[in-house]
C-alpha cells in the first residue's frame, strides 16, 4: 500500500464491502436519529402542555387560598361579634337562668332555648300537648317554661298559640 493506493484486489473488495456496510449503518443511525427527534418533539410539546397546566393549577390554588383566607377572616370577625353580642345579652340575664340555659345548651347541641311558635317547640319541632299548653298559658310571663319533650327553655311570643 504505497502512497495510500490499494493494489491488492482482495483488500479493495473488503474495503468496498466495508463501505457498503458503513453506508447501511449510517442510514440506520439517521433513521434512529429521526425517531429520537420525533420523540423529543412530542416530549417537549407534552412538557409545554403540562407546564401551562401547572401554571393554571397554581393560579387556581392561589385564588382559592386567597378566598379561603378572606372567608376565614370574615368568619373570625363574625364569631367575635357574636361573642361580644352574647356577652351583652347574657349580662342582662339572671345568673341562675343563665346557668340553666348553659347546662341545657351543652346537652342539646348548642341550643338551650327555643321559641314556642304555633304550639310547636322550635328546638325539637314537636307540637306541645293541650295539657302542657294549658300550664304554659297559666304560667306568669316571668316564669321559665320548658319543653317537656326536649327540656329546652321555651320563649313565649305573640305567635306561641297559647
Ligand atoms: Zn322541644
Amino acid at each position: 500500500m504505497d502512497k495510500g493506493l490499494v493494489t491488492n484486489p482482495k483488500d479493495l473488495e473488503r474495503m468496498q464491502q466495508e463501505l457498503v456496510s458503513l453506508s447501511r449503518r449510517i442510514g440506520e443511525l439517521e433513521d434512529t436519529e429521526l425517531e429520537v427527534m420525533e420523540e423529543l418533539e412530542t416530549a417537549q410539546a407534552e412538557h409545554a402542555r403540562l407546564t401551562a397546566r401547572l401554571a393554571e393549577i397554581d393560579a387556581r390554588a392561589g385564588a382559592l387560598t386567597q378566598s379561603r383566607d378572606a372567608k376565614a377572616g370574615e368568619t373570625t370577625a363574625q364569631v367575635e361579634r357574636a361573642t361580644a353580642d352574647r356577652k351583652v345579652t347574657a349580662s342582662g340575664v339572671p345568673a341562675d337562668l343563665l346557668a340553666l340555659y348553659d347546662r341545657i345548651r351543652a346537652q342539646k347541641g348548642g341550643v338551650g332555648a327555643a321559641v314556642l311558635r304555633q304550639r310547636r317547640c322550635g328546638g325539637c319541632s314537636l307540637e306541645l300537648t293541650a295539657a302542657d299548653l294549658g300550664s304554659i298559658a297559666k304560667a306568669p310571663a316571668d316564669e321559665v317554661v320548658r319543653c317537656e319533650e326536649c327540656q329546652r327553655i321555651l320563649v313565649r311570643t305573640a305567635e306561641s298559640g297559647v
